[in-house]
C-alpha cells in the first residue's frame, strides 16, 4: 500500500470492479475521488468510507496523482484523454491489484497464471482454478471473469495470511491496455480474431494489447492452431504451444486420443496426463482451452494426476453451449457468449445442420468470412438487433436458398417506448426458429455480437432464450 498512502487517486467508473478499486484504495490510506457518467448506488457506500463524488466530469482536477479507469473507457475518452495530455499516470483495476499485492509468508505475493484471447478466457481460467484445487492449492479465478483482482490480492485468512497462493488471472485487451508491469509466472494468449477493434482502433492495436500480458512472463503460452497468437510467442524466450496433433518438443498436444505434455515433462517424449474423452466440453476449441490450462499449471509444478482430476470434473459455464431443451426432435443451444464472429464460429462449427439466431452489436467486426464459412451447415437464421442488416447481407451474397427472417428489435427500430421487451423479442425470435427447423436439426443462439442493443448482457439475452424455449415445450 506504499503505492498508494496518502496519494491521491481518482476512481474512473464505479462498475464492480471501479467499486472495488475505490474500496480498497480507501483502506490503503489514499485519498479517492470518484466519478462515473450517471450516479451508481455504490457511491453511498464509498463517500461513507472516506470516498469524494465528483459527479459526471469531462477534465481531470487538480492534485490527481493517479487515475484508476474502468476497462470500458475508452483511451480518446474526454477525461482520459485530459490525464494523458497532462502527463498523468492512468492504470486498469489489474495494474493497480499488481501494486498492492500483500506478500505471503516467504516474502513474495502470490503468483498469477494469466490468460488472454478473443474467445475461451473465461472458459480456460475457471478450468485452470480446477486443476489448481485439485492440486491442494489455494487457488481462485479473478479479474476479467468477474471476481475483482484488488479484492483477492488482499484478501486474507483467518491467520491474517494471504488467502491464495495463486491466482488464475483473466484479462482482457482493455484492462491489458491500461496495465504496465504485470509479471505473471507464465501468461497465454489463446487466439486473436477481429473484436473491439472499434475501442482499440485498429486490429494490430488489440493484437498489442493482448501481448503485453507475455512481456514480464518467463513462459508465454499460446495455441499453435491459431496464426496469430502463435505469432507472438516466437521469439520469447520460453515459448509453449499447444496442438490439437502430435505434440513436437515443447508443446502440448494430442498423441493416440490423450493429452500429452512434451513441454514440463521430465521424460522428453511426454507426459501422458489424462485421456481426451475424460474431457467434459464438447469441440476441439474446449481441448485446446483444457491444453492451454494444462500448460499453465504444469508451469507452476503441478503434477499430472492433478490436471486429470481437475479437468475430468470440469463441467463449464452457464450460456456457453448449453443445451435448453429437445423440443419435437430439434435441440436448442444457448452460446450467447458467442459475442463475437470467431466465438460464433467454433459454436457453429459444432453442429451439422443449424437454425441460426445472430445479430446484435458487432463492434466494428467483419461478419462476412463467418458466413461465408458456415453457410453451408445452415437449415436457416433468424437475425435480431442492431447490425443485424450486416449479417442479412451476407447472407444474401453466401446462402441465398437460406430462409432468413428478421425481427425487428431495439431502439433503432422505434422500439423504444413500445413497451415490447426484450423477452418478448426474443420470444418471437425463437418462435421463428423452430418454425424453420425440421428434427435433427439445432436451433443455435450463436449471436456473433454483442447484446446491449436489445438487452442488459449475455446472461439477459441467453436467459430470453432459454424462458422462450421452455415456452415453447409448454404450448406444444
Ligand atoms: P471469453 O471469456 O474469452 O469471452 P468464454 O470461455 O466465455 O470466452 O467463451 C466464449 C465463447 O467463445 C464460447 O461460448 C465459445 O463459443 C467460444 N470459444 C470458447 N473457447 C474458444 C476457443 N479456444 N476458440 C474459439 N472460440 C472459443
Amino acid at each position: 500500500s506504499d503505492a498508494v498512502v496518502g496519494r491521491t487517486a481518482l476512481v474512473a467508473g464505479l462498475g464492480v470492479s471501479g467499486a472495488a478499486a475505490a474500496r480498497v484504495l480507501l483502506a490503503s490510506g489514499a485519498h479517492v475521488l470518484l466519478t462515473d457518467a450517471a450516479q451508481p448506488p455504490v457511491v453511498t457506500e464509498l463517500t461513507d468510507a472516506g470516498g469524494t463524488w465528483l459527479g459526471a466530469v469531462e477534465e481531470l482536477p487538480d492534485g490527481v496523482d493517479l487515475v484508476v479507469t474502468s476497462p470500458g473507457w475508452r483511451p480518446d475518452s474526454p477525461l482520459l484523454a485530459d490525464a494523458a495530455a497532462r502527463g498523468i499516470e492512468v492504470v486498469g483495476e489489474p495494474e493497480l491489484a499488481w501494486r498492492l499485492r500483500i506478500p505471503g509468508p516467504d516474502g513474495t505475493p502470490a503468483p498469477w497464471l494469466a490468460v488472454t484471447g478473443t474467445n475461451g478466457k473465461t472458459t480456460t481460467v475457471t478450468m485452470l482454478e480446477a486443476v489448481l484445487v485439485a492440486a491442494g492449492r489455494r487457488a481462485v479465478a479473478a479479474g476479467n471473469v468477474g471476481r475483482p483482482l484488488v479484492e483477492v490480492v488482499t484478501a486474507r485468512d483467518a491467520d491474517g495470511a494471504p488467502a491464495y497462493d495463486v491466482l488464475a488471472v483473466e484479462l482482457s485487451s482493455f484492462q491489458l491496455h491500461w496495465s504496465s508491469s504485470l509479471a505473471p509466472a507464465a501468461a497465454a494468449v489463446l487466439n486473436v480474431a477481429d473484436d473491439h477493434t472499434d475501442w482499440h482502433g485498429s486490429f494490430a492495436a488489440y493484437r498489442d494489447a493482448k501481448a503485453r500480458i507475455l512481456e514480464r512472463a518467463p513462459v508465454a503460452v499460446a495455441d499453435a492452431g491459431d496464426p496469430v497468437a502463435a505469432a507472438l510467442v516466437v521469439a520469447h524466450p520460453r515459448p509453449v504451444t499447444v496442438t490439437l496433433g502430435e505434440p513436437a518438443p515443447g508443446q502440448l498436444g494430442v498423441r493416440a486420443g490423450a493429452l500429452v505434455d512434451r513441454a514440463f515433462a521430465a521424460d522428453p517424449a511426454g507426459e501422458h496426463l489424462m485421456a481426451r474423452e475424460e474431457l467434459q466440453l464438447p469441440g476441439p476449441h474446449n481441448t485446446v482451452n483444457a491444453l492451454v490450462a494444462a500448460a499453465l499449471a504444469r508451469a507452476v509444478g503441478v503434477d499430472a494426476a492433478a490436471v486429470r482430476r481437475g479437468l475430468a470434473g470440469f463441467r463449464g459455464g452457464a450460456h456457453r453451449n448449453e443445451l435448453v431443451a429437445t423440443v419435437d426432435g430439434v435441440d436448442f443451444v444457448n452460446d450467447s457468449k458467442a459475442t463475437n464472429p470467431h466465438a460464433a464460429g467454433a459454436s457453429l462449427a459444432g453442429y451439422p445442420r443449424v437454425v441460426w439466431i445472430a445479430g446484435g452489436l458487432l463492434k466494428g467486426a467483419d461478419v462476412d468470412p463467418l458466413v461465408a464459412a458456415v453457410a453451408p451447415r445452415l437449415a436457416g437464421a433468424v437475425l435480431l438487433g442492431r447490425d443485424r442488416a450486416d449479417v442479412a447481407r451476407s447472407l444474401a451474397r453466401h446462402a441465398p436458398s437460406v430462409p432468413v427472417v428478421e425481427v425487428p428489435s431495439g431502439d433503432d427500430d422505434g422500439m423504444a417506448g413500445t413497451g415490447v421487451t426484450a423477452e418478448a423479442t426474443m420470444a418471437q425470435v425463437v418462435a421463428a426458429a423452430a418454425g424453420l427447423a425440421r428434427p435433427g436439426d439445432t436451433v443455435l443462439l450463436a449471436p456473433a455480437a454483442a447484446s446491449m442493443d436489445v438487452f442488459r448482457d449475455y446472461g439477459h439475452r441467453g436467459r430470453a432464450f432459454a424462458d422462450a424455449v421452455r415456452g415453447l415445450g409448454t404450448r406444444a
